[in-house]
């Protein structure tokens, strides 16, 4: 501590030196009894305390107390003297002085204790300043108004964070408006240790309007009961709330849109359903989808959103010059017009919208793949009252809407497409199905009526053959034996074909089949014929189950072992191999196999050989009926399987028929 002790008298100054340093032992001292050392003093201003005189024989007291004040207010200063009077320490009190002392011995005591206490108050007012600053400076930077007010609503006192907040320069100018009333209203309403929290949408002089939120507490001083409350300027937050608002709305809405999209509906539908959506959103009387036929030039109302009828019908037609120019909207671009009253007006549409009080008229193109097919059309009462978010929704709706018109449009053509071509199949399949069994009942009852004659023609040359063999000469027999081959021949073309036709149209159940023992039944029955051609057949035992018509199979396995063991080179022994494996096609398939020795198949012939009456081979070469192959087609098909082979010329042929796997 630093004490400035302003005395001229030595001995004075040497007493209260000796107060001083008995009570602060570590005190530092700087005496003034001089006009030069107080000068001296001031300029360097290390002191933090002065005691001073009030006789001075250079000054009084009272001035050296105001230059001292003036210099650093912050800084005590007490009097110590035996001169001064009532009306001096009341004036010296009023100009700052901490404190005052008569000097006299007795009192010279008292002094460090005022020293002490004095110094202590101040550092207590020092701390209290400090705190209040740094209140004000953080309430300012908060940019929260303070402001205390009584339960009337009359105010007291605010921060200049306050008056920033509601505009205004001073506390008389919200005093005498009545625009913030509704701030300090209802106090009442109020409980004390409660607190209110409102959030208030206000107007500033110029007519912008703004929101506070305020938060009051009822609070007591003194007795009475005050108001204490905090402004604070939530405009911001309100906005950005209000805008996530409405673009949570304008997504949903976007959303809707495409779920309608989805529902597969007509482009009528789809227009309604996004006018429905998209109207609350836009603050407009009227909202129209119109669709353009540019080489009829006619526009058609597709949907009409409005309030008192205002707009069109849907389904209204009417011609593109009466509808406007719509080569803006060729570019891609919005027309705007913000106010038709202040606007030309040469197209009857826009007449007719203004007769109907539409001042604000917006045209937002339609455009699907770069072709304009209509507008969205928004119209309001209120001139120029739409944002450019509002444009900006419109677009997007637009956008959307080409998409599913588009959409749409496609959907229903290619329905339109699928009903003719299902119509068409239809009658084609129809015609078929006649023709086939037409044929098939020719087919039928030609083999069967065949049959007749040819049994008597059989009867009749073996007849002749054996009660006249005498008669006729060895070409006469020559001939009669051809004639009696040939019927042969026919029969067996009859039966084959009978069994063919009979494969058509008789019912094939499936059962299980055990292809071991049905190849068993097989060979035992082919057993004659296998002997005579001294044929080897080889069964891969044991053969996978099946899933088949026995009978059906049983046809099919017998003409492929017939034809394996006849189509060899002559000379050559019949070596045929059989076996199954497992097709994975979806489900389990088994593949049986049917390889021979032979003479092998071409490729370009591998399909045409199992139509009927196809044959490679001339009779004498190799006999048969072409139809054979046939029937292992019709009836391997009928059960649902499929049937093929592989061959190399000169080194045989592979038969395969595939049908599903029995599995247990
Ligand atoms: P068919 O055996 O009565 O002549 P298919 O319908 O059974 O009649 O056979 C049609 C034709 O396919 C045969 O005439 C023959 O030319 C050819 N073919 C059938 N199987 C074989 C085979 N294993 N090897 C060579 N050619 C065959």
């Amino acid at each position: 501590m630093h004490i400035l002790i302003i005395d001229d008298n030595p001995n004075d100054r040497f007493m209260i030196i000796r107060e001083m340093r008995r009570e602060f032992p570590d005190v530092e001292v700087e005496e003034v009894g001089a006009p030069e050392e107080f000068e001296q003093a001031l300029a360097s201003g290390r002191f933090d305390l002065t005691i001073t005189d009030y006789q001075l024989r250079w000054a009084n007291g009272l001035e050296i107390l105001r230059t001292l004040k003036h210099r650093y207010p912050e800084r005590p200063v007490i009097m110590f003297t035996n001169t001064g009077s009532q009306e001096i320490a009341v004036e010296a009190m009023k100009s700052g002085l901490d404190d005052y002392i008569l000097k006299s011995a007795k009192h010279l005591v008292r002094l460090s204790a005022t020293v002490k206490s004095v110094l202590e108050r101040n550092e207590t007012r020092r701390r209290a300043s400090f705190f209040e600053n740094r209140l004000q400076f953080l309430l300012n930077q908060l940019n929260v108004g303070v402001f205390r007010a009584i339960p009337d609503g009359r105010l007291l006192e605010v921060n200049s964070a306050f008056l920033r907040c509601l505009g205004l320069n001073s506390l008389d100018e919200i005093r005498s408006n009545n625009r913030f009333d509704e701030i300090f209203s209802r106090a009442g309403d109020i409980m004390p240790e409660q607190r209110r929290e409102r959030e208030l949408k206000l107007r500033r002089a110029d007519g912008s309007s703004f929101w506070v939120a305020v938060n009051e507490t009822l609070n007591t001083t003194h007795g009475d009961p005050v108001i204490d409350g905090l402004v604070e300027d939530i405009t911001g937050r309100k906005r950005a709330e209000e805008t996530l608002k409405r673009y949570a709305t304008r997504l949903k809405t976007l959303q809707e849109l495409d779920r309608s999209i989805l529902r597969a509906i007509s482009p009528t539908e789809i227009a309604q359903a996004a006018l429905a959506y998209t109207y609350p959103l836009i603050p407009c009387e009227l909202l129209d989808v119109t669709l353009f036929d540019l080489e009829h030039q006619q526009a058609s109302v597709l949907a009409v959103e409005s309030s008192d009828r205002i707009g069109f019908n849907s389904g209204e037609s009417l011609s593109l010059q009466d509808f406007g120019d719509i080569s803006i909207l060729q570019q891609n671009q919005v027309m705007l017009i913000e106010n038709l009253a202040e606007h030309p007006k040469p197209y009857h549409v826009q007449q007719r919208l203004f007769d109907q009080g539409i001042r604000l008229l917006i045209n937002v193109p339609v455009i699907a793949q770069g072709q304009l097919i209509g507008s969205l059309n928004v119209g309001a009462i209120q001139p120029k009252s739409l944002t450019e978010e509002d444009v900006e929704i419109a677009r997007e709706v637009a956008n959307q809407l080409a998409i599913a018109i588009k959409q749409s449009r496609m959907r229903e053509e290619l329905q339109r497409y699928t009903e003719q071509l299902e119509q068409l199949v239809s009658n084609r399949t129809q015609q078929l199905e006649e023709a086939n069994s037409a044929l098939e009942a020719f087919t039928y009852s030609i083999s069967h009526d065949l049959q007749e004659p040819l049994r008597a023609m059989r009867g009749f040359a073996a007849i002749l053959l054996e009660e006249y063999e005498t008669a006729l000469n060895s070409v006469g027999q020559d001939l009669l034996n051809r004639i009696a081959s040939s019927v042969e021949r026919m029969d067996n073309l009859l039966v084959d074909l009978l069994d063919y036709s009979r494969l058509s149209r008789v019912d094939l159940p499936l059962q299980p089949i055990n292809l071991n023992s049905l190849l068993t039944q097989v060979l035992t029955q082919l057993e004659p014929s296998l002997q005579t051609q001294q044929a080897q057949v080889i069964v891969s035992e044991p053969l996978l189950e099946v899933v088949g018509n026995y009978r059906t199979v049983e046809q099919i396995v017998i003409n492929l072992l017939t034809n394996a063991i006849k189509f060899v080179v002559p000379g050559v022994q019949p070596q045929v191999r059989v076996w199954t494996e497992h097709r994975n096609r979806g489900d389990r398939w088994v593949r049986l196999w049917v390889e021979d020795n032979g003479i092998g198949i071409q490729p370009q012939y591998s399909e045409r050989i199992f139509g009927v009456f196809e044959r490679l081979h001339s009779i004498e070469a190799y006999p048969g009926t072409g139809i054979g192959l046939a029937i292992v087609r019709k009836g391997i098909e009928r059960m649902g399987g499929q049937a093929g082979m592989e061959s190399e010329i000169g080194h045989g042929s592979r038969f395969w028929i595939e049908l599903p796997e029995f599995v247990k």
